[in-house]
């Protein structure tokens, strides 16, 4: 029997309740059991492709194409597989599938309600993941946090489930415990309340992990533990560290698996964790800095700024460099700031390498533009990815094929040079607005030209990369842009489409119309990226 795990967040967002998810999930794989994880999002959106990164975070795509939310990346780091796409859902797609039921009238002439209609429509679909994985754990991300009303009915479709299944079903709350400064003490009362709105829910947590800025002392989890009616050794510490790799292994310091797997009247099948053991030894050793500067356009809310747009790209970087030896270091550069300024530019000759990362729309492009020409010509290091490889070509062809004004037609459709363009069917998409799940997404196949970079980064002809782009290479600029030095080094030969660019005469100059970065893992960093690393350390 499947064993569902519900995770729900307590007190306050952002506390890692992902990263704690992604965290059971590996040490449950690592136990010899079979593990999926399912993101529950609380949105009205359909999917997270229509969610603006900049506020939500990166949009992640699976290999069958579903545009979702970061914590699936999460999932598949951790769990080193794939997370296919009946592990999403939102309240939106939700609500879409009940009403379609309704009108074909799947119902059969009932009242069709929120309650149990849509919790059920939940639980189906919960049981479809863990069937598809053929998974021993199903773990289900609930986002948001309790007491609020926009994820009520998904834990109540957790509590319906626990009803139904009770020795198949676990809460975990994922909770906070601040340490105000003034009074210097651990606090729990907000974890009590947050346990208080789970009770009203008709739910009461089995474990708590209680996250802090340090480790729970005893007294602090005894409080916990007879105030929100858990064992002892059910509250888990989970003070902050500075890599999100090591937190399996501190939960495992409070026997968090084992805990799981006994409530459930199971035990482990397996015991060796050596792999993951030793990504975070590679990862604490690393010592010589490799600097890279990602040339983004950010946001700041106050004094925030949200870097996890580009969170893939991060954890690429570290997966590459950690297998090096390497630290990485990481420098968020305003592509805005080189349009004002061009001296700007001045500041990416300290970096050992460049990346220009995924974008849309107008803002900050120019400034993208003059970076990888200040690449280019400086012969440092360069990587884009999806719209870092439009830009490219846009930079080359105003630079070198002299096509003055040679541009994207997604910032300028009347260009008279439209080296980036769309393909025919994603024009019907634009003219009717159709944008929601309609761009190029997930894997495709690429075939490589054998004696280029790209060739000796993967070492093979014939691979297969997640997308999310409208936007193409201009065919009919290919063999002016390949003459001048452009090569086109990996093509999807079914659509003759162009999928990855790079330069001769440089020492790495690659940008690729895919998106790497969604199928780098800790456990096995991805060639483009370990090839990117080798050139910035040289
Ligand atoms: N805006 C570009 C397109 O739609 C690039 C998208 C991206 O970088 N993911 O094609």
């Amino acid at each position: 029997m499947t064993k569902y795990i519900f995770i729900c967040g307590g007190v306050m967002s952002g506390i890692g309740k992902g990263i704690a998810t992604a965290s059971i999930a590996r040490i449950l794989k690592e136990k010899g059991f079979r593990v999926t994880a399912v993101k529950i999002d609380p949105y009205i959106n359909v999917d997270a492709g229509t969610m603006n990164p900049i506020e939500h975070g990166e949009v992640f795509v699976t290999e069958d194409g579903v545009e979702c939310d970061q914590d699936i990346g999460n999932y598949e780091r951790f769990l080193d597989e794939n997370i296919p796409r009946e592990n999403y859902m939102t309240t939106g797609l939700i609500y879409q599938t009940v009403i379609e039921r309704e009108r074909n009238l799947e119902y059969g002439g009932k009242c069709v309600e929120t309650i149990p209609h849509i919790p059920e429509e939940v639980i189906h679909r919960l049981d479809r993941a863990a069937k598809k994985a053929k998974a021993d754990f199903v773990l289900i991300e609930v986002g948001g946090t309790v007491g609020e009303y926009q994820n009520a009915v998904f834990l109540e479709a957790g509590r319906m489930m626990r009803l139904q299944r009770p020795r198949d079903v676990m809460f975990i709350l994922v909770s906070y415990l601040p340490v105000p400064k003034m009074i210097g003490e651990m606090k729990t009362k907000p974890t009590q309340y947050a346990v208080r709105s789970m009770n009203y829910a008709g739910i009461q947590p089995d474990i708590i992990i209680a996250r802090s800025v340090v480790p729970l002392d005893g007294p602090r989890k005894r409080k916990i533990s007879t105030f929100c009616n858990v064992a002892p050794e059910d509250v888990i510490s989970a003070p902050d560290i500075s890599s999100i790799y090591e937190v399996p292994v501190n939960f495992e310091k409070d026997n968090l698996g084992n805990r799981i797997i006994s409530k459930f009247g199971m035990r482990e099948r397996n015991r060796k964790r050596t792999e993951w053991s030793a990504l975070v030894r590679r990862a604490r050793s690393a010592k010589k800095p490799v600097r890279v500067g990602i040339i983004g356009k950010y946001f700041g809310t106050g004094n925030f700024t949200l870097s996890d747009s580009y969170i893939s790209v991060i954890e690429s970087l570290k997966h590459a460099a950690w297998h090096f030896g390497c630290k990485p270091e990481i420098i968020w550069l305003n592509a805005e700031l080189y349009e004002k300024n061009r001296k700007s530019l001045k500041e990416l000759s300290s970096l050992d390498g460049i990346v220009v990362p995924g974008g849309f729309g107008i803002r900050g492009v120019e400034g993208k533009i003059r970076a990888i020409e200040y690449a280019r010509t400086r012969k440092k290091p360069f990587l884009g990815l999806c719209y870092g490889l439009q830009l490219a070509v846009v930079e080359f062809s105003r630079n070198i094929l002299k096509l003055s004004g040679a541009h994207t037609t997604e910032v300028n459709p009347n260009t008279r040079h439209p080296v980036i363009h769309t393909m025919p069917e994603q024009l019907i998409n634009i003219k009717e607005q159709r944008i929601g799940g309609s761009m190029r997404l997930g894997a495709y196949t690429c075939e490589i030209r054998p004696g280029t970079i790209s060739y000796a980064a993967y070492g093979t002809k014939l691979i297969s990369e997640r997308h999310r782009h409208r936007y193409e290479v201009n065919n009919d600029y290919r063999d002016e842009l390949e003459k001048h030095g452009l090569i086109a080094s990996g093509i999807n030969t079914e659509r003759n489409l162009v999928e990855i660019v790079e330069l001769k005469k440089h020492p790495f100059f690659v940008a690729t119309q895919f998106h790497p970065e969604f199928k780098s893992r800790p456990l096995r960093p991805h060639p483009i990226f370990l090839a990117f690393i080798k050139a910035c350390m040289r």
